[in-house]
C-alpha cells in the first residue's frame, strides 16, 4: 500500500517497503502544482498542451522533494513499446527517444516518467543496487515491457528476479478498463503476458493491467510485488486519468533514484 505525504502543498506517495530498502522515490499526484484546467494542477508532461513554464515549475516541485532539480532527471520519449534503455550520469537532463523503460545502477541518476492510467512500474534490486522504471499500458504490457526490464537488469547488473522487488503505482483499475476485441486479440497474438480479463459488455472485456503484470513478474521469478491499490479513474481528484477525463488531462510524475 502507498503512504501519502504532503510537502509545500504537493501531495505525493511512497511505498514504505521501498523506503525501508533505501530507495528514493516519489509518486506524484495532480495536487499542488501551478497548471490550470484541464491540467490542474501538478501536470508534469510537455506533450499534453500545457505550457513549458508550468511544467518546469511542477517538475521543480517534485524534484525538490528529493533535493534535486529537473535538469537532473533522465526521462523517456515513451511509445507504448517494450524497449529498455540503460542510462547513467551522462544522460542527466535528456529525454531518451523511443523507449518505455529506463534502468541504472548509478546513484544520483533520477529516472522520471509521466502517467495517466498506464502502470508505473518500479523495479528495484537491493542486492546489486540497481533500479528500473517502466511504463506499461496495454500495448507495453502485451509486448512484455516488464519482462524486458527484468531481463535487461539481469544482463546489465546481474539482478536476479527472485531478489528483485516490483512495485506497481497508481493506474487504471479493472473497474474502469473495458477493452475491445483488438486488445484481446493483441494479447493472444503477442503471447508475452497472460492477460487477466473479466467479462464485459458483448465482445468486450475488463482488463486488469496490474494483475497481468503481476503474473508476468511471478512467471519471471519475482518474489516480492507491491501494489498501490489506487485506480486513477476512480480517483481523478488525486490523479490524472486519460480515460476518465476523455483525453483532456495532464500527467503525474514518478521519480526514482538510487541513494
Ligand atoms: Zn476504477
Amino acid at each position: 500500500m502507498l503512504r501519502q505525504h504532503s510537502a509545500n502543498g504537493v501531495t505525493y506517495f511512497t511505498f514504505p517497503e521501498l523506503t525501508e530498502y533505501g530507495l528514493y522515490h516519489v509518486i506524484g499526484s495532480r495536487v499542488g502544482g501551478v497548471s490550470p484546467e484541464p491540467f490542474a494542477s501538478l501536470n508534469v508532461s510537455v506533450s499534453v498542451g500545457d505550457t513549458a513554464e508550468n511544467v518546469r515549475e511542477n517538475r521543480r516541485r517534485l524534484g525538490e522533494i528529493l533535493g534535486i532539480t529537473p535538469d537532473q532527471f533522465v526521462t523517456a520519449w515513451m511509445i507504448h513499446g517494450n524497449t529498455v534503455a540503460r542510462v547513467n550520469g551522462e544522460h542527466r537532463g535528456q529525454r531518451i527517444p523511443y523507449c518505455d523503460a529506463l534502468i541504472t545502477d548509478e546513484p544520483g541518476v533520477a529516472l522520471f516518467m509521466t502517467f495517466a492510467d498506464c502502470v508505473p512500474i518500479i523495479v528495484y534490486d537491493p542486492t546489486h543496487k540497481a533500479v528500473g522504471l517502466a511504463h506499461a499500458g496495454w500495448r507495453g504490457t502485451a509486448a512484455g515491457v516488464l519482462q524486458n526490464t527484468l531481463h535487461a537488469m539481469q544482463q546489465a547488473f546481474g539482478s536476479e528476479a527472485r531478489e528483485t522487488v516490483v512495485a506497481f503505482g497508481p493506474s487504471i483499475g479493472v473497474c474502469h478498463y473495458e477493452v475491445g476485441p483488438d486488445v484481446m486479440e493483441a494479447f493472444r497474438l503477442l503471447g508475452r503476458a497472460t492477460p487477466a480479463f473479466q467479462p464485459g459488455h458483448e465482445g468486450h472485456a475488463y482488463l486488469d493491467l496490474v494483475e497481468t503484470n503481476r503474473r508476468m513478474a511471478r512467471n519471471a521469478g519475482v518474489s516480492q510485488v507491491l501494489e498501490s491499490k489506487y485506480c486513477t479513474a476512480c480517483h481523478t481528484d488525486v490523479f490524472f486519468s486519460h480515460r476518465a477525463e476523455r483525453g483532456r488531462t495532464g500527467r503525474f510524475g514518478v521519480l526514482v533514484m538510487l541513494a
